[in-house]
């Protein structure tokens, strides 16, 4: 049993969940456990508050830090599920054993993730107000500043309510100087530290008017990977073309479920290498017609102008009929609507 110590006065009657920005709101309450002595605790459900760690938490200093980013919904029919809850653990376990990091144990994981729903539920909102983030992550929690691999680690899970995403379309360049991740390093791990290194390229790009960056492969930047938060996707001649994952982009879960999703509905995918001067190509002849990067946050995020080599293209606008807004709207149906999972991605309360 995860013990449960509730808030005294909950945050929810300040929530307008009308308007609610993604990010800004925090719900009451986090789960904790902690790995110490070989094994990892329970886990408990308290208020979401500040927490003590030691400055020489290793984590601060060599970066054995995970995360995870997740949807829980409410459907039509007022009940709630998780997103794909095993598909996140499987990945967080992944970026876990390559920082040298504990496993969690499966079921540590679902029991965490049941309860602390059932305990914020309702922070969820409903089907056409948005969904509920969840916030798992994992880090070094050991006090010793020598390198080493940390033997005590901190689980916690928080989360908020979001708003749907209203997709302003984005303006991107591909970069060719900088990268986001090398062959051989941890760009299919959801750390942190590849954040941490992907501010000064993406903030340079910025300064130069861009919304986001479409990083290339490290050793020839001849092929496209991903985007900052997204993997990325392209329809050429009304086929889906998306970089094949490989160990420097993340697989992300949003990704594979508009690739089986899009089989089903009879579009053709491609996961195969995508080069820049593909894209370069087949903007300029017109044979790609929509771009868009895919993520648990924005789910479909439609890009309008990429920018290559400096040479600007734009896309045709995204309409009703466009793949993204059809396998984003099945999305959506799949999730909230309790009748239209066909591929047992939700999890129920
Ligand atoms: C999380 C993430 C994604 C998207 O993964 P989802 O599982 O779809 O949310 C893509 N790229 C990077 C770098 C990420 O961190």
């Amino acid at each position: 049993m995860v013990k449960i110590t509730r808030v005294e006065k909950s945050k929810l009657p300040e929530i307008d969940f009308n308007s609610i920005d993604f990010g800004k709101y925090i719900s009451d309450h986090m789960f904790v456990s902690q790995y110490k002595n070989g094994q990892w605790s329970e886990g408990e459900v308290v208020p979401f508050g500040a927490i003590d760690i030691s400055p020489a938490a290793l984590a601060l200093h060599y970066g054995q830090s995970v995360f995870e980013g997740m949807k829980a919904f409410k459907t039509t029919d007022g009940k709630v599920n998780v997103f794909r809850t095993n598909k996140h653990i499987e990945r967080l376990n992944k970026s876990l054993d390559r920082m040298c990091m504990t496993a969690l144990p499966e079921e540590l994981f679902h029991n965490a993730i049941r309860t602390f729903i059932d305990v914020e539920k309702e922070w969820i909102p409903n089907a056409e107000q948005g969904s509920y983030y969840l916030r798992p992550f994992v880090f070094a929690s050991e006090s010793r500043y020598g390198v080493k691999v940390s033997e005590e680690f901190l689980f916690i899970i928080f989360g908020g309510p979001v708003g749907p995403y209203f997709p302003k379309p984005l303006n991107v360049k591909v970069e060719t100087k900088y990268s986001r991740a090398a062959q051989g390093g941890t760009g299919a791990a959801k750390c942190a530290g590849n954040y941490g290194a992907s501010f000064y390229p993406t903030r340079m790009a910025q300064k130069e008017g861009f919304d986001a960056i479409i990083w290339t492969d490290g050793s020839t930047h001849d092929y496209i990977e991903e985007s900052g938060t997204m993997n990325l996707m392209f329809v050429k001649d009304s086929v889906i073309i998306t970089p094949e994952l490989t160990d420097s982009i993340l697989p992300g879960i949003t990704r594979d479920s508009l690739i089986t999703m899009s089989k089903d509905l009879g579009i053709k995918v491609e996961e195969r290498k995508v080069s820049v001067s593909e894209i370069a190509e087949g903007l300029e002849n017109g044979s790609i017609t929509e771009a868009f990067g895919t993520g648990t946050a924005a789910v479909v995020a439609p890009i309008q102008k990429i920018s290559i080599h400096g040479g600007s293209y734009t896309l045709p606008s995204i309409t009703e009929k466009s793949v993204q807004n059809i396998l984003k709207n099945a999305l959506h149906q799949l999730r909230t609507n309790g009748e239209k999972d066909a591929f047992g991605w939700n999890n129920f309360q």
